[in-house]
């Protein structure tokens, strides 16, 4: 991605610089050929040049770009998981993917990590992106996601003569395993996503206590996926496909949403990052009915609303670490709402809301492996950057509000909001 050239100041603003410290009032943050120089109190920065932009944030907040760290560009505000796959074909998915990581970066999130895709669209669209071609987060994509046969992404009854042909790699064994990573390392892309676990959206047959994937299949996925350097999370729910994921080596839990001691001991042990992605069980249960969702869906997500709270706090409590990510693209979940996640982690699950920048910062960035360049503001980082009309700390839900956006910046250039 290119980056500004020439010097930037930014002024007349709180200073919340994503490493989780107290915020600075009164700040500035210089930026340099599209990096940071100088991020600290306005008394102590370096004279700028005569020809240096200048952007007041209006007495508001300067703050890192947001990281999404569960993001699915390619699901399209679906109402029923069965249209993941075959709704549509790929050529009008990949506009609606490109879409969608138009809108995340102007919803000021300026990195994403992808949490699977159909087809290979996100590997395209970051390239795409990297070279200017369609704006979006810098994104590191996941191709197609790993479920065993007869899991939670496996819907299609053989008599119907379809198997998962866009979004899924459905494998029976290790070898297969090992086979569906071998194909991705092909593809291009950076996290193997699989499925340890069932979901509340499955009630009958692979409910969100039940595993879709065995130990032996995680491990060759963990193994093969390691070896040609690349990362391996899932979705885990239920208790023993947490323990699995952490046994296998995974490097980041999706919701890790029932946790006991020992799963906790276990994660803490390795230190992997877990990203909760919990307002959308909220969603789900205020506006699934719309939507047709069925009580029994309706009550498995309730239980695993409180499970995933009452875990991200453990989680934190420990000394653990949680990525902001919101699985957003379903109806009742859709693209845009991406900062409800912090709100909700402020309002609900009752973190406090410095706590959540840096877990939608600085976190964000480690999960990605890209903490040297994004996910604070510090002397030396990318100028990805979020002004903010506003007291974000006083308010969350500033963020939810793209009108009170003064700029959204990747390295060093202005993309997205109001000076755009
Ligand atoms: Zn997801």
């Amino acid at each position: 991605m290119k980056s500004a050239t020439g010097t930037t100041t930014l002024s007349n603003g709180t200073l919340i610089d994503g490493t989780g410290v107290p915020p600075v009032p009164s700040a500035a943050v210089v930026v340099t050929d599209g990096r940071v120089t100088y991020a600290g109190p306005a008394k102590g920065a370096p004279p700028a040049p005569p020809d240096a932009r200048r952007i007041d944030a209006n007495g508001g907040t300067i703050m890192p770009g947001l990281v999404e760290a569960h993001f699915h560009p390619t699901y399209f505000n679906v109402a029923a998981l069965e249209d993941l796959d075959v709704k549509y074909p790929v050529e009008y998915v990949t506009l609606l993917a490109a879409a969608n990581a138009r809108l995340a970066l102007e919803c000021g999130y300026t990195s994403a990590r992808s949490g699977g895709s159909l087809f290979n669209i996100d590997v395209w669209l970051r390239k795409a992106i990297d070279e200017g071609v369609t704006p979006g987060p810098r994104l590191s994509p996941s191709g197609r996601e790993i479920c065993g046969v007869g899991g939670l992404m496996d819907w299609n009854p053989d008599f119907r003569k379809i198997g998962m042909e866009g979004l899924v790699l459905l494998v029976n064994g290790p070898d297969e395993a090992r086979a569906a990573v071998r194909k991705l390392v092909k593809d291009g892309v950076e996290w193997v996503k699989t499925y340890p676990t069932g979901d509340a959206a499955a009630p009958d047959t692979n409910d969100h206590h039940t595993l879709c994937m065995t130990f032996e299949e995680m491990h060759a996925v963990v193994r093969t996926a390691h070896n040609h350097r690349m990362k391996v999370t899932g979705h885990c729910r239920a208790n023993a496909g947490i323990k699995n994921a952490l046994r296998a080596g995974y490097d980041t839990l999706e919701h890790g949403t029932f946790m006991d001691d020992e799963a906790l001991d276990l994660l803490m042990a390795r230190n992997t990052p877990v990203v909760p992605a919990l307002y959308f069980e909220q969603a789900s249960i205020e506006r699934g009915p719309e939507f047709g969702m069925g009580t029994r869906v309706i009550d498995g997500h309730k239980e695993t609303l409180e499970g995933g709270a009452e875990s991200a706090r453990k989680i934190l409590a420990a000394g653990g670490r949680l990525g902001m990510g919101g699985d957003y693209g379903f109806a009742w979940n859709p693209h845009g709402d991406y900062a409800r996640e912090l709100t909700f982690f402020v309002h609900y699950v009752g973190l406090d809301p410095l706590t959540v920048l840096k877990c939608a910062t600085r976190t964000g960035a480690e999960i990605l492996g890209w903490e040297k360049d994004v996910g604070t503001l510090e002397a030396g980082k990318l100028a990805d950057v979020l002004v903010v009309d506003g007291d974000v700390l006083a308010d969350i839900r500033l963020l939810e509000d793209r009108s009170r956006f003064i700029a959204v910046m990747q390295g060093g250039v202005v993309k997205a909001g109001k000076m755009a």
